[in-house]
Formats: C-alpha cells, sequence, structure tokens
C-alpha cells in the first residue's frame, strides 16, 4: 500500500525523479541557481541509491521530515496504539543502514536537511552523518557543498540563514502533489510552533506563478500552495491584504486553467484570518468552483478550549480578538469555513505543560458546541510535542495517557467520535474519483471495517487508556494478519454493503 498507492515513483532511466518533494526541488533549484550543474545534482529515491550512487559522488545529502517518528501526527499515533516504530523511523532506519554500506565503500560526505532534522542531534554517529543541516537552503546550502567539496573542514551542525523572498528561485523538478510554496513563517508567534521562529514573508507571484505554471504542465491536476495561513499572503505582519489574496488565487488560476487543471488548494488556513477576510475565503471558493460534492480539506489549529491556555501558549492566533474570545472565533470561523465547502480538520493539543482539568473542560465544551452547530470537518487531538527549536521546548514534555488526567482522555474521546461520524459521512464523497466499481467495493469494505474498528477502540479507551498495550501486540506488517483482517473484512462488511445497496435501489 505504502509504496504502490501513497507513494508511488516516477523515475527517468537514470534514477531521477521525475516529480520531487518540494524541499529537495527547492535545494535542486538553490544549487543550480548557485552555479552547480543539473547534470551534477540528482533526486532519487532510496531503493534506486544503488543504481544511481558509485565512485563519482561526493556528497549524498538527505532529506525527513520525521525521522525518529517524533512529531506530533506520529506521536499522537504511537501512544495511542500502545507505541511501537512508526514507518517513518523504519524508512529511515532502512535507507541509513544503506547509506552507511554504500558510505564505506565510496567515501562520500552524508548531509541531513529537512524539517525533521532536531529528531537527529546527538544520534549523528549512529546513522553515519557528517552533518546535520537545519533551516532554510538557499544561501548556505551551496556554500556548504562547495566547502565539503573543496576539501574544507565542516562543523557537524551548520543552521541555514533566513532567506531574502527575491532570492529564492523556483524550482526546477516538478513537485509532488502539485506543491507550490506561497509564505514562509508566521508572524502569529504559538510557542509550541517551529514556522513561527521564521521570519514571516511572502513568496513573489511570478516565482508562484512559474512554479504552478511548471507542476500543472507536468500533469498536475491539483495545485496546493504550502502555507502556514493561505490568508496572510500578501500581509504586512498581521495587517492582512485580501486583494493579495485574491489577485494570487486568479492569476495562478489564470497561469494554469489551460492545462486542465481542476482545483488550486492550499495547506493551512487561520480561523481569525478567515472572519477577517470573509471575502477572500468566498472568493477562494468561488473560483475553485467548491460544493458538497466538491469540497476541500484545509489543515486549521483549534489547540484548546481554554481562554487560559491561549493566553499563555498562543494569544497571538485569535488576533485581532482577544484569547477570551477564541471559543467564538473557533466556532463561527469554522461556520465560515464549512458555508463555503471547507471541511477542515481541527488539531488541538493535549499536554500543555501547567494544563488543568478545567481546561481540558473548556476543550470538549468547544468540541461540543462545534458538533451543536453541525461542523463538518475532523477534529483531532495531538499529544504535545516538545519540537526543537520552539519556545515551549525546554518546558515541555513528550506526553503520554499516564501523564494526563482523565478530563483529557474525554477531550480526546469527544474528538475522534465527532472524527469517525464525519469520516462516515465524507468518505463515499472521497471515493468517487475511483472509477473502478470493484476496487470501489473493496475500499468501502475495508474503510467500513477501519471505522467500526476506531469506534470499538475509541470506547474501550474511553472505558480505561491502559487498553493500548494490547492493540500494539498486533503486528501489521505480517503478511498472515493482514490476510486474515482483509478476509474478514470482506466477510463481514459484505451483507452490510449488499443491505446498502438495496435500501439505495429502493
Ligand atoms: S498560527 Fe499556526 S503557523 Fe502561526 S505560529 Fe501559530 S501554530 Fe504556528
Amino acid at each position: 500500500m505504502e509504496y504502490h498507492i501513497l507513494a508511488p515513483r516516477t523515475l527517468d532511466e537514470n534514477g531521477r525523479a521525475l516529480y520531487a518533494p518540494y524541499g529537495l526541488a527547492k535545494v535542486e533549484a538553490a544549487l543550480v541557481a548557485a552555479g552547480f550543474r543539473i547534470e551534477d545534482v540528482i533526486i532519487t529515491p532510496p531503493e534506486k541509491l544503488e543504481k544511481v550512487v558509485d565512485k563519482d559522488t561526493e556528497i549524498l545529502g538527505i532529506h525527513t521530515v520525521d525521522p525518529q517518528g517524533l512529531a506530533p501526527v506520529s506521536w499522537t499515533l504511537r501512544v495511542m496504539t500502545g507505541g511501537g516504530k512508526t514507518c517513518t523511523a523504519l524508512e529511515f532506519e532502512k535507507l541509513m543502514e544503506k547509506v552507511k554500506r554504500l558510505k564505506k565503500r565510496y567515501g562520500f560526505r552524508v548531509v541531513v536537511g529537512g524539517p525533521g532534522v532536531w529528531q537527529l542531534r546527538g544520534r549523528e554517529d549512529r546513522f553515519g552523518i557528517d552533518v546535520v543541516y537545519d533551516g532554510e537552503a538557499e544561501l548556505d546550502f551551496p556554500l556548504l557543498v562547495k566547502k565539503i567539496l573543496g576539501g574544507e573542514k565542516v562543523p557537524r551542525y551548520v543552521a541555514g540563514r533566513i532567506v531574502p523572498p527575491d532570492e529564492i528561485p523556483p524550482i526546477i523538478t516538478p513537485s509532488r502533489n502539485g506543491l507550490v510554496q506561497i509564505t514562509r513563517g508566521c508572524p502569529r508567534g504559538c510557542q509550541f510552533c517551529k514556522p513561527t521562529t521564521f521570519f514571516f514573508r511572502s513568496i513573489p507571484l511570478d516565482t508562484v506563478l512559474r512554479e504552478a505554471e511548471l507542476n500543472a504542465r507536468t500533469g498536475a491536476k491539483v495545485i496546493e500552495f504550502v502555507t502556514e495561513d493561505v490568508l496572510l499572503y500578501g500581509a504586512k505582519g498581521l495587517h492582512l491584504n485580501g486583494e493579495a489574496v485574491k489577485k494570487l488565487f486568479a492569476e495562478t488560476y489564470k497561469a494554469v486553467k489551460s492545462y486542465g487543471v481542476e482545483q488550486i488548494t492550499f495547506s493551512h488556513i487561520t480561523l481569525s484570518s478567515a472572519l477577517v477576510l470573509k471575502d477572500a475565503v468566498r472568493f477562494i471558493s468561488d473560483i475553485n468552483g467548491l460544493s458538497e460534492k466538491s469540497p476541500i480539506f484545509p489543515q486549521v489549529g483549534l489547540e484548546s478550549g481554554s481562554p487560559r491556555i491561549v493566553a499563555k501558549y498562543f494569544r497571538g492566533k485569535p488576533y485581532p480578538w482577544k484569547p477570551e474570545d477564541w471559543p467564538w472565533v473557533v466556532v463561527e470561523g469554522s461556520k465560515l469555513l464549512n458555508d463555503n465547502y471547507m471541511y477542515p480538520c481541527l488539531t488541538y493539543i493535549i499536554g500543555f505543560p501547567d494544563a488543568t482539568p478545567e481546561d481540558y473542560v473548556r476543550t470538549t465544551e468547544l468540541i461540543d458546541r462545534l458538533v451543536e452547530e453541525g461542523f463538518r470537518g475532523w477534529i483531532y487531538p495531538l499529544f504535545l510535542v516538545p519540537i526543537g527549536g520552539t519556545r515551549i521546548e525546554k518546558r515541555a514534555e513528550f506526553m503520554t495517557w499516564e501523564e494526563i488526567p482523565q478530563e483529557a482522555v474525554e477531550a480526546i474521546v469527544a474528538g475522534w467520535e465527532h472524527s469517525i461520524r464525519f469520516s462516515e459521512y465524507i468518505y463515499p464523497v472521497l471515493l468517487r474519483g475511483l472509477k473502478n466499481p470493484l476496487i470501489r467495493k473493496i475500499v468501502n469494505a475495508l474503510i467500513g471495517e477501519a471505522l467500526d474498528a476506531m469506534r470499538t477502540w475509541i470506547r474501550r479507551i474511553k472505558e480505561d487508556p491502559r487498553i493500548v498495550k494490547s492493540f500494539s501486540e498486533i503486528n501489521i506488517r505480517d503478511k498472515k494478519t493482514a490476510l486474515k483482517i482483509m478476509t474478514r473484512t470482506m466477510v463481514t462488511q459484505a451483507p452490510r454493503i449488499l443491505k446498502r445497496r438495496i435500501a439505495a435501489s429502493t
């Protein structure tokens, strides 16, 4: 599933990636802009390393997002399923074993970069890493490469400087999933967040259009803007600029429509920005032709329902409203998004350092209010992770079930229960793209089984969170177990599908 459906490889005959993860495409563009020849830089996936690496290879750069499974979603799912290694950690370790073997044979240098490098500090020797590169690539990564090639001694840890927006070159290799970055950094200053530690900038429209056009020309049907908040585009600090946002969507649409692009979507949006720029939210919905049958699913930070926690850890997020207005901002902002066919994934945090049972009760109350208002979207709890470089890092701990009160468990359950109900409502819409009726039936059955299993899982956690220990004993990588689950799914779900079909035809 992972290799063939979620991450299919698209390579040319030399093992060069035809579509690259966005961060790697940016690094390649930075090297070429700094004078390296494109023939001397190659982006390739892990399983092609043996084909691509040889005696001429001088530097092997590795991009990583979550090498030890400590990113918030991975950590949360680990805690909720009783521990074990994440697929991200497993893949990284497999990759580094291979890299160490090749390094021994050819003697190249290994540089690791990307948003997950904070997880690798102190583990460099274990993985055979020569340099950990932290931060933006455009200014300092080409300098580092030149130094290594020139035989100079380089430090083990390099922090890349913040790059002025007009010195960020557009990508040359199309990005996977049609990604195009439109902003870097965020001015809201939440204490648990890494992007806010970068100075906020909007990427020049010309660069955005060139990247969008490249992705569209090479087959992307959706252009996805990468941003911490799409409505920050063109803003000066927190003074938003609705006209810049509308122009961004209108010009991008003009640049890509002849290639058959169906949607211009985005990764994140902030509810307070949405309430300030209602007009721009409607504009984005209209230009994309969003509807009940064709919604989008941005990610949104709810974080907590307690104004005390808001004031202490993320008081910039409700701006121009105050921390005590946050529950209102969440409810009204969510309604606005839903009215414009944006069904967000609202994430909230369990485990702020001094959160009290009362704070968790406020969060559960806010979730209940959203549910009463008919909120369409997921409400997803995340255990707090002290991400390296954030303001909260030194004061926070990795949270587990042992450290949280029963009220926090109830807040987690409230979010999951709603998310399961919403998944049940939305998955037929998501599956419409599957044209093959047999595949659709199989996927339908698997999702039905998965949602049933999740409902049981959440019910058992509500009774006693220690139950997760027994979940951790299931080895889903074992082929026999996987086959057993698939067979049981088909047997148990078949009558249900049949019943649904009969109900539909009558
Ligand atoms: S609003 Fe989002 S991106 Fe901005 S600082 Fe807060 S968590 Fe980070």
